[in-house]
């Protein structure tokens, strides 16, 4: 097997920390793959299941849509979290465009949470500060998940899902509301 390149590495990382944010706020997965898509021109993807929050306009927001959006802005962060720790100790820049893709659907969506633009400001710089607590708290799951996507390029949910449970053991139901 081809050694991987550090931009492949650091797709992995990206995509796996989408995949395990996803694991831990039981936000299903359909799959997760560093299989670069000519159509959007990405280099992976982390696609979930169900109904996405990322589009639609707000009537109003219930509290549980409302904390189900935290969880999809950290979701979306974590990409970008788990690839800048990553490179950290790398001299080039570190973040692609995917990253920043994932930025800007964050912000959309902290727009529709908040009513004026500090306020936006300061739940994104709450949000991206848990999420990085997060990505530290999770490193070795995401190191591993990252591993596999090298070795594999695919998972499916249910594959992340064993990766992490092997470690620990499986977390409790999955009940969620995309589940459903
Ligand atoms: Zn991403």
């Amino acid at each position: 097997m081809k050694k991987a390149t550090r931009a492949e590495k650091s797709t992995a990382y990206h995509e796996a920390g989408h995949a395990v944010a996803r694991y831990y706020l039981f936000h299903p997965i359909r799959k997760v793959t560093i299989c670069p898509d000519k159509n959007d021109d990405s280099a992976g993807h982390c696609e979930g299941k169900g109904r996405s929050y990322l589009d639609g306009i707000d009537v109003e927001i219930s509290p549980r849509k409302q904390s189900r959006m935290f969880d999809n802005i950290k979701i979306l962060l974590a990409g970008r979290e788990a690839q800048r720790r990553f490179n950290k100790r790398s001299k080039r820049s570190v973040l692609n465009c995917q990253a920043h893709s994932d930025w800007r659907k964050a912000v959309d969506l902290a727009i529709r949470l908040t009513t004026s633009t500090r306020g936006t400001e300061l739940l994104l710089e709450w949000l991206r500060h848990e999420t990085e607590s997060f990505v530290q708290l999770r490193w070795s799951d995401i190191e591993a998940v990252a591993a596999e996507l090298l070795d594999r390029k695919t998972l499916t949910g249910e594959e992340v899902r064993e990766i992490i449970s092997l470690r620990y053991g499986p977390l409790p139901a999955n009940e969620t509301e995309e589940a459903k």
